[in-house]
């Protein structure tokens, strides 16, 4: 007995044959005692519709009218589970983000969450009806609609279980029953993990891996939501569980936990930058401005007043990156820009690497093996990325998870 929150992803939603099935597991859940608030995604592939559909009018688009567009998928998707419930014969009610209402700041595309006003559901739930809230959206001071960033479903089933204090939040996926060391179609050997830290699973999400949205985890993390991945076609196995770091046994076993990949990435140089102060705050001030995230930054040993700056964008920021540095560029003085969008990030992530040395050399070994050039390097506590060719993605992958072992059972 409880309140449970459920997130269904997009796969798990994608047909009306699945969307009956999610409703009847639903009502199972509610009919064991418990009170259910379920958070749904868009039907599969239907944001990435919606968004081509907005770019072969306007590219870059309008922010504000690809957030009108894109939130439709999940209205359509909550709307269409409320009613299978209650054609099932039980009373639900769908919410759509404005009508919670989740306030946020306008962001567009890649909105925060202010606030929740939690009083409409928790009224609803009182009621005995099941909650069907439309994932992925906002809704700003001023009434415009909003969207949380992709995979934004995530971060609205966390938030909304932080809000009303939820008893599990449970995220449902269709196409894996857990978090894996790799991707387990690019690497058949991967394992699924019991449990991992928010920490690493932070880490592992923002460096790509799809399972859960980095800003979900990020947000479970500083409200301490206790996550479960789990499979929606094997509702009874257990998936995985992120929690603290504390809360996970065996860890000093545990050097690696997973191996993950990005090829959502681009990379830009400006060569020959007066090297004085305050350059690098002109020339990442704009971009930071434009909500655009850099990764990577290296700046080279400056010869004769000058310096090379190189950093990495997401590859979807790539046009809008060139034209902003192109300006501040030209505004330095700098000599030219040189960019390549084909390009991907593999990293190691693994709370042992605190206490572990060795790991960056067996990674910089390992690629070298496979004749792999490395581009660029970054580290943290608990991460060590490579930039390589976009073309050596999957085979650095597999080399570094049989090299670490990570498909062997401990
Ligand atoms: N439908 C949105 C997306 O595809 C949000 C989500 O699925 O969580 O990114
Ligand atoms: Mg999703």
């Amino acid at each position: 007995m409880g309140l449970i929150v459920q997130k269904y992803g997009g796969t798990s939603v994608a047909s009306l044959d699945k969307i009956k099935w999610v409703a009847g597991h639903v009502i199972r859940t509610k009919e064991k005692g418990n009170d259910v608030l379920v958070v749904v995604s868009a039907m599969a592939g239907e944001t990435d519709k919606l968004v081509k559909l907005s770019l072969q009018l306007m590219d870059p688009p309008d922010e504000r009218e690809l957030d009108v567009v894109t939130s439709s998928g999940e209205q359509v998707s909550s709307g269409l589970l409320a009613m299978s419930i209650k054609a099932l014969g039980h009373d639900a009610l769908s919410l759509q983000g404005h009508q919670v209402r989740i306030v946020t700041d306008n962001a567009h595309s890649k909105a925060k969450i202010v606030r929740i006003d939690a009083e409409r559901i928790k009224k609803a739930l009182g009621k005995g009806k099941i909650v069907v809230v439309a994932g992925f959206q906002g809704v700003d001071e001023e009434g415009n609609v909003t969207t949380l960033g992709r995979g934004g479903s995530d971060l609205t089933a966390v938030a909304l279980s932080a809000a009303l204090n939820a008893d599990s939040c449970e995220l449902y996926k269709d196409d894996v029953d857990g978090i894996y060391t790799s991707d387990p179609g690019l690497v058949p050997a991967a394992r699924k993990l019991d449990k991992i830290s928010y920490e690493e699973m932070l880490e592992l999400a923002s460096l790509g891996s799809k399972v859960l949205q980095a800003r979900a985890v990020e947000f479970a993390m500083k409200f301490g939501v206790t996550l479960h991945v789990r499979p929606t076609t094997k509702p009874d196995t257990e998936g995985t569980w992120v929690v603290e770091e504390e809360k996970m046994t065996q860890l000093e076993n545990i050097l690696i936990s997973g191996v993950s990949s990005d090829k959502n990435q681009a990379k830009i140089t400006i060569t020959q930058v007066p090297d004085s102060p305050g350059i690098a705050a002109k020339i990442f001030t704009p971009l930071s401005e434009s909500g655009i995230i850099v990764d990577m930054i290296v700046q080279n040993v400056s010869i004769e007043g000058h310096t090379d700056i190189t950093f990495t964008v997401p590859r979807t920021d790539f046009k809008k990156s060139i034209i902003l540095t192109e300006k501040v560029a030209k505004q330095l003085g700098a000599k030219n820009i040189i960019s390549d969008d084909k390009i991907a990030k593999v990293s190691l992530v693994g709370v042992g690497m605190k206490t572990h040395s060795g790991v960056a050399s067996r990674m910089f070994s390992t690629l070298a093996k496979e004749g792999i050039n490395i581009l660029m390097i970054s580290t943290s506590e608990i991460k060590i990325s490579c930039v390589v060719e976009e073309k050596y993605t999957e085979l650095a992958v597999r080399a570094l998870h049989d090299a670490f072992e990570l498909g062997e059972t401990k």
